[in-house]
């Protein structure tokens, strides 16, 4: 795609979060980045969203009342219509072994909290740039 075009097009943002003050938090530094923002406050408002749309990025808390954010990527990274769309695990699990759980579970990379702003803007320009 040439320039004039990657301008035109706002990438989508999906958050799937419990904590109403974290999806308030990455709503803010994603729009004020030029991002649209979905939100899913547990997994299956989030399996309910993903029928019908096709988000650039998912970033995916893990600790969650319905369903892990573990249990609910594998789900999707075995499902057809939404394997491709990159996955970025956001999570205050700091004990060892976690970030190997999140890659066993078909993330894509993973982001700690609390979050480093500057950091974490980067890292959603790369994914979602990838994703095209
Ligand atoms: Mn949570």
């Amino acid at each position: 795609m040439d320039q004039m075009d990657q301008m035109d097009q706002k990438k989508t943002i999906m958050h799937i979060e419990d904590n109403f003050d974290n999806r308030m938090l990455i709503r803010r530094l994603l729009q004020s980045d030029g991002y649209d923002v979905l939100e899913a406050e547990n997994a299956t408002n989030a399996l309910k969203i993903l029928q019908t749309t096709r988000p650039d990025l998912i970033l995916m808390d893990i600790n969650m009342p319905d369903i892990d954010g573990y249990t609910l990527t594998n789900y999707l990274k075995n499902q057809e219509t939404t394997a491709n769309i990159p996955i970025l695990a956001i999570t205050a699990n700091v004990m060892r072994g976690d970030r190997e759980k999140t890659f066993a579970a078909g993330c894509d990379g993973y982001i700690e909290k609390p979050i480093d702003i500057d950091d974490f803007l980067e890292r959603i320009a790369w994914y979602t740039r990838r994703a095209d």
